[in-house]
């Protein structure tokens, strides 16, 4: 009985890890390295200083959940590869860039953009949010070098190189086709280097394990996963594997976990909901191609409760199970969370940026210390944005 009594004063109650965390919120930098946020602003008046009810992330909830700094990023889904269709997503990704900065700019009281560590620590200090830029594909890039540089100077800190299809730069992991250049292109090779020179971050997410494995290879600097998982606990070609992540840490990049259900927890078999959605999706092919921005919206909520009803989405436990097979297999200095909120991310007991700290609550209650909960937070991802600029700074 003394010995049960002794266990259980010992074990934190609930009250003081919610204390303990909101004092952690409150003293480290917070940063999440992914959210597609970006595409609300360019299609849609979403508004950034109020509460929504939809979408995932705006200031009050950055607020709500604690987070410092966000990375919005610029997506762009990869087309066809022509002259033409590099023109224009070319002019949508100066577009975006443009709506990012007039929606940020609209509350200078409560958030900035951010182009450098500092900057995050500075905007913290003053009680202000930090909205970083990104670019979630490098198809804008087209077979145009100097791109990279003109969206290094717009703002954009990182390049994922591809998405979920091949394009100029590189293979993706997910390409129905297969391999095209057997990792990374000619062109590709250029971009590396050139973004090296520059001091701007390569983003390893959605790339084969070829090109994986050529861009560690090659980059002088270290390299993120701005919003990957493992594929040791879900087996998906988007998460990195074990081997990969060794590499990573050779390289001295980092992982940011991406609380995507399906990239934390293989999605169960599931027919009942594969036949309502294909009933769905079939409901909304016969109104025809054109849809309407209400009639868009409508088809997503639909489809959202209808996942809803059937899915049983990953955890916030499932999630922090990622993190602790990266600090397992490489340690603590190479970890750190990328929502992809807006863009498929949430999971149970986060499904929007107003619910981060219940990733916090499930560290503090698996015994992760205050430094350890600091570096994966932002920590790790900031030494490496440091080593990337100080890299350029060098050369
Ligand atoms: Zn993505």
């Amino acid at each position: 009985m003394a010995l049960a009594l002794a266990v259980v004063s010992c074990t934190p109650g609930e009250e003081k890890i919610s204390q303990k965390a909101g004092h952690l919120h409150r003293d480290m930098l917070t940063v999440d390295t992914h959210c597609d946020t970006p595409m609300r602003l360019l299609r849609s008046n979403y508004d950034l200083g109020v509460y929504n009810d939809k979408g995932c992330v705006d200031f009050p909830r950055m607020k709500e959940g604690g987070l410092d700094a966000e990375f919005f990023a610029i997506f762009i889904g990869q087309g066809p590869r022509t002259a033409e269709a590099f023109e224009k997503e070319y002019r949508r990704t100066l577009a975006s860039f443009d709506s990012v900065r007039k929606s940020v700019g609209q509350y200078p009281e409560l958030a900035d953009i951010a182009l450098s560590p500092d900057d995050a620590y500075k905007l913290k200090d003053q009680g202000k949010l930090a909205i970083f830029i990104g670019i979630e594909n490098g198809y804008p890039v087209g077979t145009d070098i100097s791109k990279v540089k003109e969206f290094y100077d717009l703002g954009a800190r990182y390049i994922t190189l591809c998405h979920s299809s091949n394009n100029d730069i590189c293979d993706s992991s997910t390409d129905k086709s297969g391999p095209e250049h057997n990792g990374l292109s000619a062109f590709g090779e250029e971009v590396v280097k050139e973004m090296n020179s520059i001091g701007m971050i390569i983003d390893v997410s959605h790339i084969s394990d070829d090109s994986f494995y050529d861009v560690v290879a090659l980059s002088k600097a270290p390299v993120v996963a701005s919003h990957s998982s493992c594929r040791a606990l879900c087996e998906s070609p988007r998460n990195l594997d074990d081997e990969m992540l060794q590499a990573l840490k050779k390289n001295g990049g980092v992982i940011q976990i991406c609380i995507l259900s399906d990239y934390l927890k293989q999605p169960e078999p599931n027919p009942e909901f594969d036949a309502r959605a294909q009933e769905l999706r079939e409901k909304w092919q016969a109104m025809g191609p054109e849809l309407t921005e209400a009639q868009q919206e409508q088809r997503w909520s639909e489809y959202s409760e209808l996942k809803k009803q059937y899915i049983k989405l990953a955890t916030v436990a499932d999630a922090v199970n990622h993190i602790q097979h990266v600090v397992d297999v490489i340690g603590i200095d190479y970890v750190g969370i990328g929502s992809d909120f807006d863009g498929g991310g949430g999971i149970e007991g986060c499904t929007d940026v107003s619910m981060m700290k219940n990733i916090t609550k499930e560290l503090l209650r698996r015994g992760y210390s205050r430094e350890d909960i600091t570096k994966i937070w932002g920590g790790n991802f900031m030494r490496v944005m440091r080593e990337v600029q100080a890299l350029r700074d060098e050369v």
